[in-house]
């Protein structure tokens, strides 16, 4: 069970507290939508909370003081959409790490502003073209949804739709893939997360991210804190005792600690200035 963490429980003498200063190289991780925004309709229309954005900023200039100190503390974003699709929305600081489409974009802050590197191969190119087709067809046919296309996947969302037709369009979905003639869908990780259904053709998950990010960092204490599904995979990856799981909003978590949702984040956020600065 995780301890649910209320603001006023965010004190420097508590559990929480005293890993995030005991930290000789700390690394905060956090996830996008759910966690530093309030889920919005439309994916586009998502933005931080202004406190956490101004909260965010900070530690962007607390990494960049602290990068070449014998105590550094690392900021990331890691999120399920593509790289692009972050920087519109979430307006990182140049000291920022990103990891984006579930863990298969990397940027480092010095690249960060490069134009993102599209890695996909021509059959990647060729599935995600087909895979696509199949979902348009779905969505077609599921009036609410609607497709968000991505760098290496595409996504069916279905928030404006009843749940008995959410999930009619999700099984519809995934029974036209499967029944697709001659093609082989090795190559496809379907991601189920909340109301939506992900079709990516690039393999990876928010773990890989965050191993990648603790090997850039060399990070002893890592906190990561998301809301979704996909984040278990990122739970998962961490150390138990040792680094700070973060789970955000209600649903079943294998993360040691919860706090009740975004806006539960900037008292969060402001306890790792204050240990850290
Ligand atoms: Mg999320």
């Amino acid at each position: 069970m995780s301890r649910v963490v209320v603001p006023e429980n965010f004190r420097r003498e508590s559990e929480l507290g005293a890993r995030l200063q005991n930290a000789e190289r700390l690394l905060i991780a956090l996830d996008f939508d759910g966690t530093i925004s309030p889920l919005v309709a439309r994916p586009e229309d998502a933005r931080a909370l202004p406190a956490t954005a101004r909260l965010l900023r900070k530690l962007d200039e607390l990494a960049a003081a602290t990068v070449a100190s014998a105590r550094p503390t690392f900021l990331a974003l890691v999120s399920g959409r593509d790289i692009a699709s972050l920087q519109v929305v979430a307006e990182p600081g140049e000291h920022s790490f990103l990891v984006g489409s579930h863990g298969a974009e990397l940027r480092t802050p010095v690249t960060a502003n490069l134009d993102p590197a599209v890695p996909l191969t021509e059959a990647q190119r060729e599935l995600l073209a087909t895979v696509t087709e199949v979902l348009e067809s779905v969505q077609s046919k599921s009036p609410g949804s609607f497709l968000e296309y991505k760098t290496l996947s595409t996504v069916l969302h279905t928030r404006g739709m009843g749940t008995e037709e959410a999930s009619g369009a999700v099984v519809m979905a995934e029974k036209a893939l499967a029944s697709l003639n001659g093609v082989s869908l090795n190559g496809v990780s379907l991601k189920h997360g909340k109301e939506i259904l992900e079709a990516a053709v690039a393999h990876s998950s928010k773990g890989e991210g965050l191993i990648w990010l603790r090997e850039q960092t060399g990070a002893d204490c890592l906190l990561f804190a998301g809301d979704d599904v996909t984040d278990e995979q990122g739970f998962a990856a961490l150390k138990a005792g040792q680094d700070v799981t973060v789970k955000v909003g209600s649903g079943e978590t294998i993360a040691e600690f919860r706090i009740y949702g975004p806006e539960s984040l900037p008292a969060l956020l402001q306890l790792v200035l204050d240990v850290r600065s």
